[in-house]
């Protein structure tokens, strides 16, 4: 039997599944540290990571040789250094596609609650500060008619775009970095001058990975280019956006909103996210569903077969 190493709690049916057609052993990356836990893993044929995992260069670099496949149980894979693994001739899988409607979704709840301030809504009740029914309070804004501008033209900023139209918000996308057919077919609009997208964007969302080219994405130069009071979401990574300069913006109102599922330094989130009363924030819940978490531990165990099946 294979032996692969779990470095965090996998959902029990999905644990299940991996013991019960691998050798398993669960070690935690995060909370032993890398010296630890090379120590601790004997000779595994192959890891499985999550978000959050540093599997960096010099984690890479000191695996055993027995390490053939890390398979990571997400879409994003910026937590591994990929250069480093091919060097080790390491195959790095992912769960693509399964999680696209689950993430989506959330897309949207931070669309809806962002534009129509539901983090001061729930504070409200929450703190027990509501007096009744009146007519200037927690006012939000329309989601009908409000531009989305969609920054990463892949799976989950598709869905989003099918997801708005429902909604009566006109789509456009950044078209700069390539066309996409399947948004173009849906009637999203390519623009391809970043400057002429981005002043468009009544809400922009962001759904492409974090790459050295997209890390500090938003920053206050991006933000001036927005029209006032925008709404920024994110669902891709926390360091596509730089934080002091959101928060400032959010502070001057010259950003209406935010609506973030994922943050920088995750889960030790800037505190001022979890009091500004139009910041929306969730805790990387994209694709948290039963039915989305069970489907990605199925393509976790199929690329891990597939991945090991030979060796
Ligand atoms: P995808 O289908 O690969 O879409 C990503 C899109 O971003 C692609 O169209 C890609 O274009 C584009 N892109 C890449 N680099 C870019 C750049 N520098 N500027 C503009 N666009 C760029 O991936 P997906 O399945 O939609 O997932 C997108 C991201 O969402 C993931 O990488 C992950 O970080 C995040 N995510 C978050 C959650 C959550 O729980 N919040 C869940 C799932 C995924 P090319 O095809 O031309 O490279």
């Amino acid at each position: 039997m294979k032996h692969v190493i779990v470095t965090q709690d996998l959902p029990a049916d999905v644990l299940q599944a991996t013991a019960a057609r691998f050798q398993v052993s669960q070690i935690s990356l995060k909370a032993l540290g890398p010296e630890a836990f090379l120590k601790q893993i004997g000779e595994p044929d192959a890891l499985i990571v999550s978000p959050g995992d540093p599997v960096n260069a010099a984690l890479i670099a000191e695996l055993p040789e027995s390490v053939r496949v890390i398979s990571s149980y997400s879409v994003g894979l910026d937590h591994v250094d990929l250069a480093a693994a091919e060097a080790r001739g390491i195959t790095v899988t992912n769960t693509p596609d399964v999680l696209t409607d689950a993430t989506a979704d959330v897309a949207l709840l931070l669309i809806l609650g962002a534009l129509r301030g539901a983090a001061e809504a729930f504070r409200m009740i929450s703190e027990d500060r509501w007096t009744g029914w009146q007519p200037a309070q927690v006012f939000g804004r329309d989601v009908t008619g409000k531009r989305l501008g969609i920054y990463g033209a892949g799976r989950i900023g598709l869905a989003t775009v099918k997801r708005a139209q429902a909604f009566g918000m006109p789509v456009h996308y950044w078209s700069g970095r390539s066309r996409s057919a399947d948004f173009d077919a849906i009637g999203a609009e390519p623009v391809s001058d970043m400057d002429a997208f981005l002043s468009r964007c009544d809400v922009l969302s962001l759904h492409c990975p974090s790459t050295p080219t997209t890390r500090g994405l938003v920053n206050a130069a991006l933000i001036e280019k927005l029209p006032p009071r925008a709404v920024l979401i994110n669902t891709g990574r926390g360091d596509l956006v730089v934080d002091g300069d959101v928060i400032a913006a959010l502070k001057s109102c010259r950003l209406g909103a935010v609506g973030l599922d994922v943050f920088n330094g995750e889960p030790d989130i800037d505190p001022r996210y979890r009091t500004l009363s139009n910041a929306f924030v969730l805790p990387h819940i994209g694709s948290a569903t039963e039915e989305t978490r069970l489907a990605m531990g199925k393509v976790l165990l199929a690329n891990l077969h597939d991945a090991l099946s030979g060796t």
